[in-house]
């Protein structure tokens, strides 16, 4: 199976792409995670897309689809989650690998705000908490190392506004470009994690 995940930031996408990576033994691939991890080494590429994605604005098109074409192996199925993000990259991707499904991940601007203000991650093990949803048991301290979890520098409230800006002029255009190849799905995205799993996990076995 090669799966597209598509939503706005904070539609949990992330987090419902790695249970069903696991279940269906499918290669998780994850362009955020493969950047940020790219800054935390303070690598050449780190350094050229750590301002863009501090400002909450998208890494260039070309640099992206250099990366994933490294990345998506023609032999395993997949899901990608932040990627394409683009009619270019969706383009770009059409040259690499055939998709099968797409599932739009639909959530409101309200809901998104809400859940990425209040995402907290730990900078050692990468463990993702909520402060309502799913918080640490002791006060914004990692329940696996103990260390101090951290809040990323594009979920301060001014840069969620602008990434959500840029999600709705630049990457819902995509849902039309899916809907013409016949592969799109759609998933409530608003309601708790394990429910959107169960809807989610329908809509894959359909
Ligand atoms: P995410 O973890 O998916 O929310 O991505 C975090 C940030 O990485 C985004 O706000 C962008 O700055 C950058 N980024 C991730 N995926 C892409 C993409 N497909 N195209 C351009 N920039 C991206």
């Amino acid at each position: 199976m090669r799966l597209i995940f598509l939503g706005p930031p904070g539609s949990g996408k992330g987090t419902q792409a790695e249970r069903i990576a696991k279940i269906f033994n499918l290669q998780f691939i994850s362009i955020g995670d493969i950047l940020r991890e790219e800054i935390k080494l303070e690598t050449l590429l780190g350094k050229r897309v750590k301002p863009y994605i501090e400002n909450g604005a998208l890494v260039p098109d070309k640099l992206i689809l250099e990366i994933m074409r490294k990345r998506i192996s023609n032999n395993q199925g997949f899901v990608l989650d932040g990627f394409p993000r683009t009619i270019k990259q969706a383009m770009g991707l059409d040259e690499i690998t055939k998709v099968d499904k797409v599932v739009y991940f639909k959530c409101n601007s309200d809901t998104i705000v809400k859940r990425l203000s209040n995402r907290r991650i730990c900078p050692q093990c990468a463990k993702v908490y909520n402060l309502i949803t799913n918080p640490p048991t002791d006060d914004e301290i990692c329940d696996n190392c103990k260390t101090k979890l951290k809040q990323r520098e594009d979920d301060k409230e001014h840069t969620i506004r602008k990434r959500i800006k840029i999600y709705k002029s630049e990457t819902l255009p995509l849902l039309n470009f899916y809907k013409k190849k016949s592969i799109l799905e759609e998933v409530d995205a608003s309601s708790g994690v394990d429910e959107v799993y169960l809807r989610l996990k329908e809509v894959l076995s359909g």
